[in-house]
């Protein structure tokens, strides 16, 4: 019996990829990729004859099914995903059938849509005195949220939020947020297909006007919604740095005797 590796295959750019990832995809007897925005990673890092499946159109049954028949004739073989597997990845139901089937697992990260959008506005999540918190959420679809995770509820802690899997949800956005209190002119950002090379889309607006933003720009999917009270803040007209850049500050490399220090 062979071994399937959960592969995060980064947001979409094949050079976002890890080294790790990159190796076992050239060294794989079969790849089961999780649609297009990863396609190309796939093929690019691949060696020949491998068997590459899409499977965009199965069944997670049917998923299982081919990593556990491939596992049965391959040493290796990679099921890739969209950014880090354990978001939004259904990682734990795809793993406990091949557990049933006493078939190994190991798991590699990767970088997940939500870093790669900030990256690609040139936005930090956090920010020192503003907010130190990132919280990661979609907006109740047909998946409902469990108690006491409404939109609402988490946007009265006024942090950064990183919203998967929303984009065609940005009128609850706005209201879930107005409703925590947030400004309609409050900043959002939408990045589509975030690094993938030609294809990205960063589109800026507020509450109020980012959904016709987005539809003026026939952005409905591969989208992350960031709202946080950090965007922008490059252009600011003054900041509060950074406490680890303070020369009175200490940390683990520069301890000031006698206290505690941070990190
Ligand atoms: N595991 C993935 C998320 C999978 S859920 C990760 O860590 O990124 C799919 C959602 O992820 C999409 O609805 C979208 O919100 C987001 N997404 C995935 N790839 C993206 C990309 N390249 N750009 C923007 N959003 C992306």
């Amino acid at each position: 019996m062979g071994k399937v590796w959960f592969v995060g295959a980064g947001p979409g750019d094949p050079d976002l990829i890890t080294v790790k990832g990159r190796g076992l995809i050239a060294g794989a007897g079969a790849i089961l990729y999780a649609g297009s925005l990863v396609a190309e990673t796939a093929l690019r890092w691949a060696p020949s004859g491998c068997e590459i499946a899409d499977s965009k159109d199965m069944t997670l049954e049917a998923i299982t099914g081919w990593l556990i028949e491939k596992a049965r004739v391959h040493d290796r073989v990679v099921r890739l995903q969209t950014g880090d597997p354990s978001l939004y990845g259904a990682l734990i139901e795809m793993a406990r059938p091949l557990d049933a089937a006493a078939i190994e697992i190991g798991v590699v990260p990767g970088v997940s849509s939500a870093m790669a959008a900030a990256a690609a506005a040139v936005e930090s999540l956090t920010l020192p005195e503003v907010t130190q918190t990132v919280i990661i959420t979609r907006v109740a679809g047909r998946t409902p949220m469990p108690e006491g995770e409404t939109l609402e509820a988490l946007a009265r802690h006024r942090c950064t939020l990183c919203l998967f899997l929303s984009i065609r949800l940005l009128r609850k956005v706005r209201s879930a947020l107005c409703a925590a209190g947030w400004q309609e002119q409050a900043p959002v950002l939408v990045v589509h297909k975030a690094s993938w090379p030609g294809e990205e889309k960063i589109i800026r607006g507020t509450l109020a006007d980012i959904e016709a933003r987005c539809r003026a720009e026939q952005v409905d999917s591969q989208a992350m919604i960031i709202v946080s009270p950090t965007l922008g803040a490059r252009h600011w007209p003054s900041l509060q740095t950074s406490k680890l850049y303070d020369p009175d500050f200490t940390h683990r490399f520069r301890r000031r005797v006698g206290s505690e220090g941070e990190g």
